[in-house]
């Protein structure tokens, strides 16, 4: 998009205008249309040496006009194949088994035979991430924000545990309880361990080496993330700069609290505990 709204006033916003003064815009741009969020992307030469202008990008609404490229995931690898099977499943204990063992089936879909529809209770027995026993943590908690992402309603009925190394357990219930989709955090999720998810449409780094991953504006939810946890960060998606940040959806195990400003902080303590899907804009051919 080469414009987008500028939401204190509602004037338009162009490539220009926020070089100009980035300070001003950054978190406070939409798209006009469907009024989703948007980034600004600074202009480049391909390797190839063709020119890119600078532009903004934006998690559209489907069907948006304003759309003018495609946002492609980066290592979404077996979700596809998997997409059919899974949200019908009772809960994700079946789905990760298959993905631990690289192996992809597509469960049966029940509501293509001739069998009465299956009644689905919740399991008993819950998903378990992380610990010694449980599935691995970053898989896990990848596969979950894969579905959150293409079904934001994604897990009802399915229970969930995420145990630390240690054994402390993090976080048990019925999933849906435990997902905290920013911005939409309530009161009763502050100081608690929860499964935070969402889009970070800007961020910004700090002289000491801090980044904030942010949604919007100052006031809206933020991910802060210390220097050595952004180098961990950075090596482990082999990042040389955090424009990919960009876009991205991340789920993230962690606490909120809140700045002296009410601002929701979100703060994670191992790179483990946190996932990031990036994109890749490709135009439109
Ligand atoms: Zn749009």
């Amino acid at each position: 998009m080469l414009e987008v709204e500028f939401t204190h006033d509602g004037s338009r916003c162009t490539p220009e205008l926020f070089i100009a003064d980035p300070e001003k815009y950054e978190g406070l741009i939409v798209c006009i249309e469907c009024r989703k969020r948007a980034w600004f992307t600074k202009g480049f030469t391909t390797v190839k040496g063709v020119e890119r202008t600078a532009c903004f990008g934006s998690h559209h609404e489907d069907g948006c006009n304003r759309a003018s490229s495609i946002l492609e995931a980066e290592d979404m690898e077996g979700i596809e194949t998997d997409e059919n099977g899974d949200n019908k499943s009772a809960d994700i204990f079946i789905n990760l088994d298959k993905t631990k063992h690289g192996q992809i089936e597509k469960s049966v879909d029940n509501d293509k035979t001739d069998a009465p529809p299956h009644n689905w209770e919740p399991s008993p027995k819950p998903i378990e991430i992380g610990g010694k026993s449980g599935y691995p943590m970053e898989k896990s908690l990848r596969q979950i924000l894969s579905y959150l992402v293409r079904n934001e309603l994604y897990g009802e009925g399915k229970s969930v545990k995420i145990v630390a190394d240690s054994g402390r357990v993090l976080i048990e219930g019925m999933l849906r309880d435990q997902l905290v989709q920013v911005p939409y955090i309530e009161e009763r999720h502050y100081q608690k361990e929860k499964i935070f998810w969402g889009e970070i449409n800007n961020y910004k780094e700090l002289d000491d080496g801090t980044v904030w991953l942010n949604y919007g504006t100052k006031r809206e939810p933020s991910i802060y993330v210390p220097s050595d946890l952004k180098q961990d960060l950075m090596d482990k998606y082999h990042m040389k700069d955090l424009s990919r940040f960009h876009g991205s959806h991340f789920i993230v195990v962690g606490v909120v609290g809140r700045s002296p400003h009410g601002k929701p902080i979100i703060r994670s303590a191992f790179p483990k505990y946190m996932n990031f899907i990036n994109y890749r804009e490709k135009e439109f051919s």
